[in-house]
């Protein structure tokens, strides 16, 4: 089980390895670590299980919209929209 305090490390990392830079509008506006499996839903706390995002992208396109998730596959970030399937 992974405890907060890794959490917290991992968050950092993430941001860290993503040059505090929102991965997908590139701001460095206020950027946070996402969980791009849900963590609720046990998605990992691991700096993998991560995507750096500013808080624009995070609040308005990740969890306001349910539908959208972000796949990560090596350096291509993919957003679902409603639309988008
Ligand atoms: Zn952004
Ligand atoms: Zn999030």
């Amino acid at each position: 089980m992974s405890r907060p305090s890794d959490h917290r490390r991992s968050q950092n990392e993430r941001r860290l390895k993503d040059l505090k830079m929102c991965q997908l509008c590139a701001s460095t506006n206020r950027v946070q670590a996402h969980h791009i499996f849900e963590y609720a839903k046990g998605g990992p706390s691991t700096v993998e299980g991560m995507i750096s995002l500013c808080l624009d992208c995070h609040q308005r396109m990740i969890h306001k919209d349910s539908e959208i998730r972000i796949k990560k596959k090596e350096n291509h970030i993919t957003t679902f929209g409603r639309g988008g399937k």
